[in-house]
């Protein structure tokens, strides 16, 4: 590793971080605490975790890091996030960031996305399919030809054809509001309260206060967890009511944001970038487009791995 180029910064993202066998089907795909303890482990053993002073002189500044770095991020505001704060970061006093979306705080509704992912889990794949697509229009149904087809592949590279289909159509083709819908009329259909499942599954107030006092980063994720680039002069909106619940949640106007989905297609075109930087103070952005990042990058495109290309990513600059 002494041969490495010193300035080089690897975000590493997380999600669910809890006892993956607890779900019969796939659908939340979760890293359990332990497997969550070993790699942060593993990347402190090779490499520096840069603070988020660090993080910011280096993308902004250019300032050089004195060695490999890697900075922790999770994403979606989930109570898992704190809890693998309190077990495994802050004893280790390690610092991360976290982007939190506000809808669940703000109207005790669940993210669209985290029903659909919850159904999945709990709900055999063609049933579940065979379900939601009963309540969707005939007129509204995807045609899947073969660009839209190579368009779901590139947004869901870990998945199956199948699973890819089924998530870009749920997450990039189908009206949110219909998905939202049916996604929520599917819960209900279970005897599952949303106000109570927020309370169970996000970050409260507390906990978002407690993570800035004891020097974490919180970031803007969106309201409601839609791609940004979909979003339309509503993008603005989003971010407001956004960025003004974790200013108020926290005592300080979030400066960083990641895109939710974090892909190509997902990210806001240049000029609406520009507008969002200079409207909200952003500093820096970041999206999942995986790699380390040699201060070259855009600030407001900065490139980040999920945790499951962490140690590949890492085993490419270790042998450099
Ligand atoms: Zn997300």
């Amino acid at each position: 590793m002494t041969d490495a180029n010193p300035s080089r910064l690897l975000f590493v993202n997380y999600h669910y971080i809890r006892d993956p066998s607890a779900y019969a089907f796939p659908g939340i795909h979760s890293l359990s605490m332990g497997d969550f303890r070993a790699q942060v482990e593993w990347l402190g053993a090779r490499f520096h975790f840069a603070t988020p002073e660090e993080v910011e002189g280096f993308a902004l500044d250019g300032k050089p890091l004195a060695r490999p770095s890697v900075f922790i991020t999770f994403d979606d505001g989930l109570v898992d996030h704190w809890e693998a704060t309190r077990e495994v970061l802050d004893p280790l006093g390690i610092r991360a960031g976290f982007f939190v979306c506000s809808r669940p705080g703000v109207e005790g509704r669940i993210l669209s996305v985290h029903k659909v992912h919850w159904l999945r889990s709990h709900t055999e794949p063609k049933a579940f399919a065979a379900e939601f697509f009963s309540h969707v229009p005939d007129d509204l149904r995807p045609r899947a030809d073969a660009p839209w087809l190579q368009r779901a592949r590139g947004a869901y590279v870990y998945d199956t054809e199948e699973v890819a289909q089924l998530k870009y159509a749920l997450n990039f083709v189908l009206p949110s509001a219909l998905v939202d819908d049916i996604t929520s009329a599917m819960m209900a259909a279970r005897g599952i309260d949303e106000r109570d499942f927020c309370r169970m599954t996000y970050m409260g107030e507390g906990a978002l206060r407690g993570l800035v006092d004891r020097g974490h980063v919180l970031g803007v994720h969106g309201h409601t967890h839609e791609p940004f680039s979909r979003l339309g002069d509503e993008l603005f909106r989003e971010v407001r009511i956004n960025h003004d619940f974790l200013a108020q949640a926290s005592g300080r106007p979030p400066r960083w944001v990641s895109y939710p989905y974090g892909r190509k297609d997902a990210i806001p075109s240049d000029d609406a970038l520009d507008r969002l930087f200079s409207e909200f103070g952003f500093r820096l952005g970041l999206t999942l487009l995986g790699t380390w990042n040699d201060g070259t990058q855009d600030r407001r495109r900065l490139c980040r791995v999920n945790t499951n290309d962490a140690e590949a990513a890492s085993a490419a600059v270790e042998t450099r």
